[in-house]
């Protein structure tokens, strides 16, 4: 009888053990809090206003944001980066699909996520912090337009994000997270690539590098895989070595994690080797411009009437109150 006992105990905490093992496994499987406005919207300042890191300010020569690098080597590396856009009003989604497919075949990525998109999806933060070959860019707090934003407004933007993410660092680390991750964010992605002059030069005192694209890989819904094909077959054309792709992990395009799938393989065939944008900067010299257009210069000057009073949505203008 006692020996019966044993062996149910032991049969049980190996089922347990087998069940905890495919639940940590099937984590990156999209669930219904993932999906765009699935959560509620929560339009409160974050919880910490100032960074307990503050980065020195860059060189004067580092003013200005880059497109792409310039790879002097036969080296083939390329940057693909996501976007986690989330203005005042509204909450947007986490692409799972797209996260899970990167990680789970271990391509280094680069997301540019805005801090009140971290704080809504908190628990995928703090998943995405814990791999190490991902890293997070800062994408201003509510989508603030650089080039509307007051001063006050747009340091808050920065400042705000950096510190929602220490948070979201500090509860990863004491959740069992790699203690390795970094303390903030050292790159910034400009909301609706916008900006002044002016703009560049007070987020490079914040020590942050501004860093856009030199291809927007998204260019419309993408529904079939055939579609996909197509697509990233002529996309992967585009690629120099040193490019930056831009992608969205948001769930606002539809189609990217199928663009996603096709892109890497087309490019993994043709040997390029995909690194993270910091990585990408110490292997080559940056091409500093100071507009950061889409495809075209000014092509993007029309958003400025479309998203509220400064970018975030909301007709009341951000100030960092
Ligand atoms: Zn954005």
């Amino acid at each position: 009888m006692q020996v019966l006992s044993v062996c149910i105990v032991i049969l049980f905490s190996l089922l347990s053990t087998v069940c905890a093992f495919s639940a940590d496994a099937n984590d990156w499987a999209p669930t219904a809090a993932d999906e765009l406005r699935a959560i509620r919207n929560n339009a409160e300042s974050p919880a910490r206003k100032q960074p307990v890191t503050v980065l020195p300010a860059l060189a004067q020569d580092r003013v200005g944001l880059v497109r792409k690098v310039q790879i002097d080597t036969s080296d083939r590396p390329i940057a693909l980066t996501f976007d986690l856009c989330e203005l005042a009003t509204v909450t947007t989604g986490c692409d799972m699909q797209t996260i899970a497919f990167l990680h789970d075949n271990r391509i280094p990525a680069t997301f540019f996520a805005g801090g009140k998109w971290m704080r809504t999806h908190a628990k995928r933060m703090k998943q995405m912090l814990s791999v190490p070959f991902f890293e997070f860019g800062n994408h201003a707090w509510t989508h603030g337009n650089c080039a509307l934003l007051s001063s006050r407004g747009l340091r808050a933007q920065v400042l705000w994000t950096q510190a929602q993410y220490e948070l979201l660092r500090e509860e990863a680390i004491e959740q069992g997270g790699r203690p390795d991750i970094p303390p903030v964010p050292t790159l910034f992605r400009l909301p609706y690539g916008r900006c002044t002059k002016q703009a560049l030069t007070e987020i490079a005192a914040l020590g942050l590098t501004v860093v856009q694209w030199d291809i927007v890989a998204e260019r419309g819904a993408v529904r079939t895989e055939d579609a996909a094909r197509r697509y990233a077959a002529s996309l992967v054309k585009e690629c120099a070595p040193g490019s930056i792709l831009l992608f969205h992990a948001n769930r606002v395009p539809t189609g990217t994690a199928l663009l996603v799938r096709e892109v890497v393989s087309k490019l993994r065939a043709e040997n390029w080797r995909f690194v993270t944008v910091s990585e990408l900067l110490t292997l080559g010299r940056p091409v500093l411009v100071e507009d950061g257009y889409f495809t075209r210069p000014g092509d993007n000057i029309a958003l400025d009437k479309k998203f509220g009073r400064d970018g975030t949505g909301s007709r009341v203008r951000f100030e960092g109150e």
